[in-house]
């Protein structure tokens, strides 16, 4: 998952970019409204943190345009304490969150997780797959009940998938959502890393889908059992005929 952060205090930028890093996660930062509106203009992020007091343009400014533009991603505005009606401006521009200075870090990660979660369509912090169930809270990746250790680069690129489990995900777009912008990139290396995770999960959950990109689905056993299943119920005489 790619993030980018736009808050022009550099003390704070820094805290939540390392935070974020820490997490897991490639993260992108601006630190005023121009530099900001224009990444997350012209990048796929994943989610945005975007302060609402920044010098050039302000936070909801910043906003409007995006969603004006079709732009579409998770953002969660940071809001000054006390100050009600920048939530509701926020809200009403197109903010999906909020948090109130000053925060805990942990409340931005938790917000983000839920952010990310929902959108792509998971109700919880645990996404199961066949076997493997990923815990994004902890950062785990089980396996039948057993932990596996991932690297993070593994682990960034599972989690990836996984959110976006039944959808066939190319290749150019587990690159754009898995490095930050000073990320020499090469989408070869996705073919390596997605080799290493086969491996270390051993179980058959991630697909190569020729020409397309990767596919994670439950393994093929489960899934022609539910086509049996499915057939033999349509096969099956109906009652009453
Ligand atoms: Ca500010």
């Amino acid at each position: 998952m790619r993030l980018l952060v736009i808050e022009d205090d550099r003390d704070l930028n820094r805290q939540i970019v390392t935070a974020l890093e820490q997490a897991g996660y490639a993260v992108d930062r601006a630190f005023d409204g121009e530099e900001g509106h224009f990444l997350g203009d012209t990048e796929p992020y994943d989610a945005v943190v975007l302060d609402i007091g920044l010098p050039k343009r302000d936070g909801i400014s910043v906003l409007e345009e995006w969603r004006a533009a079709g732009r579409v991603m998770p953002v969660l505005i940071l809001t000054a304490r006390d100050r009600w009606s920048e939530k509701v401006e926020g809200f009403d521009a197109g903010a999906d969150d909020y948090v109130a200075k000053p925060f805990h870090m942990e409340e931005i990660l938790a917000r983000l997780r839920a952010l990310l979660r929902r959108a792509a369509g998971h109700a919880t912090n645990e996404i199961v797959c066949g076997a493997v169930r990923l815990d994004v809270k902890a950062g785990r990746v089980l396996v039948d009940g057993n932990p596996v250790k991932l690297t993070s680069h593994e682990y960034r690129l599972l989690a990836y998938l996984m959110h976006h489990c039944g959808r066939i995900v190319p290749r150019s777009e587990i690159v754009e959502h898995l490095y930050d912008q000073d990320f020499d990139r090469d989408s070869n290396t996705i073919e390596v890393f997605v080799g290493r995770l086969r491996k270390k999960l051993g179980v058959d959950i991630i697909q190569t889908i020729r020409g397309l990109g990767y596919l994670v689905a439950p393994p093929e056993a489960e899934r022609s059992s539910v086509r049996t299943e499915a057939e033999t119920m349509k096969s099956a005489p109906k009652p009453g005929r």
